[in-house]
């Protein structure tokens, strides 16, 4: 069979259903406002592409003549089924793909394949690629029956919220996956820091808690780019300091050792290199951060500037005078002017006005003492006389949004509960889109990736045979049935199957059929 152009049966077919389709439409499209012909023109094109895809998928499948070799492990492959079918769900229409698919003669194997899913891209998923991606910009933006319903509204596809998560936390994990093998190389020193690189780089370190099914967990959060040389002014504070340059950003639900390794593997992609003489860090006060930053960013010729945020040294000052003053005013009469001074003067004017205290109790008392041993243990990272002459940034928001926009902002919504994996692999996905690395990602078509990293489970013996059809002369596909009217948004019950697509089942062979139901959904 020709396979580099469409026969003319095909394309007389596609014409005849764009004019039945028009036909059916007529008197709707004369009479409805804009907003109706749209809507309508809309569903005509989702039936005639779905019918030109199914089509154009009948002629990919049409037997070529080879026998491929197990994928996974080189066997000989027996066919299981001339023509599987396996319904779709695309950005610009629906069809189903009838293909032949294979099981692995090697006992030791026994896997099942369908070499067509992994030409064409498919993974595991009902979703086609490009719908995928949509699905899965929802759920990383907002809550998966939200991302579902956004869907929905935008492009006329029904997918339900369980839909959205699983493909978004499948997807994620491949995207962590990635990370983890990067980290892996980097850890037996196959990777190392790239030649070249930016002269000064800033890395910034924070951590904030999501709730998982257990308990609350630490998500720690990194951002690295180059610093300067260019500048940028502060109109408020008529500060001028070198500006950040692209940033790689990334997120771990790990200890402190797993997390640096992460970051730095993230700094050497934002351009720390061989050539860098200079890593500015910036962090709050946690220890995790301090105790490895220069050990993992340093190394021969190279400074290591650590700096407090001064927000978070100015939430010491509050806690300590919130202590001691009843009063706002009061509060405020002394917190104010300090936060100047010590903008001005670095830790020591801190510690002056501290050691100047007089706590009314004990608990007061104790309050002052840990913020005193706080500003003293981070005096040095609160030079801020110094960095500020240096131009060197000293945090203003740069590490406080960090958490805030890239993780809490989906992740810590009312009521919200997560899977370990699926926390990561949303968490993952964000900073891989808040990077710009967005579109590389799904250039490395994650959804086949996925298929290798989780290879379909043994097809389970069945007691019937499936009668193989007739498979030398691919008929041309009865014209799909017009899909069902799209159901309005109801959103999925916990723990339920997906309520929206009920008509389009992938077969039992299917994986994630097999995924346990009921495990805590994370919204
Ligand atoms: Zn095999």
């Amino acid at each position: 069979m020709d396979r580099t152009e469409l026969s003319e049966a095909i394309i007389q077919d596609v014409g005849a259903i764009v004019a039945e389709e028009l036909r059916a439409a007529g008197s709707e499209l004369l009479t409805a406002d804009l907003d109706g012909i749209e809507t309508r023109l809309q569903a005509v094109s989702r039936r005639v592409c779905g019918a030109t895809l199914e089509r154009v998928l009948a002629v990919r499948a049409a037997p070529r003549g080879e026998r491929p070799p197990c994928p996974a492990c080189g066997g000989l492959l027996r066919i299981v089924d001339q023509a599987r079918g396996r319904d779709l769900q695309g950005l610009t229409g629906d069809a189903t793909l009838i293909r032949p698919t294979y099981v692995c003669t090697r006992a030791d194997c026994g896997r099942g394949h369908a070499p067509l899913d992994a030409e064409l891209g498919l993974g595991a998923e009902t979703l086609m690629p490009r719908l995928a991606r949509v699905v899965c910009r929802a759920g990383i933006t907002g809550a998966f029956d939200e991302a579902a319903a956004q869907v929905r509204e935008d492009h006329s596809v029904a997918v339900g919220g369980e839909t959205v998560r699983r493909v978004t936390e499948a997807v994620g994990a491949v995207a962590e996956a990635a990370q983890q093998e990067e980290i892996a190389r980097a850890r037996r020193g196959d990777l190392t820091r790239p030649p070249g690189g930016a002269r000064d780089m800033v890395v910034a370190v924070d951590g904030c808690q999501v709730h998982l099914e257990d308990a609350w967990h630490e998500m720690k959060v990194g951002r690295a780019a180059p610093l300067g040389p260019a500048l940028r002014s502060d109109h408020r504070s008529g500060r001028t300091y070198l500006a950040w340059g692209t940033a790689a950003i990334c997120a771990g639900l790990e200890g402190a050792e797993d997390c640096w390794w992460r970051v730095a593997v993230t700094a050497w992609r934002a351009g720390l290199g061989q050539q860098t003489r200079r890593v500015v860090v910036l962090g709050d006060g946690a220890e995790w951060i301090w105790n490895r930053a220069a050990h993992f960013l340093g190394g021969p010729g190279v400074v290591v500037v650590e700096i407090l945020d001064l927000f978070h040294a100015y939430e010491h000052l509050w806690a300590a005078g919130r202590a001691v003053f009843d009063a706002p005013d009061a509060l405020a009469a002394w917190a104010e002017p300090l936060k100047d001074a010590l903008y001005e003067q670095g830790a020591p004017a801190v510690l002056a006005a501290l050691d100047a205290l007089v706590p009314p109790g004990p608990t007061a008392a104790d309050v002052v003492r840990r913020e005193r041993a706080y500003v003293a243990d981070n005096a040095a990272r609160m030079d801020y006389p110094r960095y500020v002459a240096a131009q060197l940034p000293i945090g203003s928001g740069a590490v406080e949004s960090l958490c805030k926009t890239l993780i809490e902002a989906r992740e810590k919504g009312a009521g919200m509960r997560w899977t370990r994996a699926g926390a990561q692999a949303v968490a993952t996905l964000r900073a891989v889109r808040a990077s710009g690395d967005w579109a590389a990602f799904w250039a490395t078509h994650p959804l086949r990736t996925r298929l290798r990293l989780c290879p379909p489970a043994r097809p389970r013996r069945r007691a019937t045979a499936v009668a193989p059809a007739p498979v030398e002369d691919v008929q041309p596909l009865a014209r799909p049935a017009p899909p069902a009217e799209v159901p309005p948004p109801a959103p999925a019950p916990s723990g339920t199957a997906d309520p929206a697509v009920p008509a389009r089942r992938p077969a039992a062979t299917h994986p994630w059929r097999r995924a346990p139901i009921g495990r805590a959904r994370c919204a």
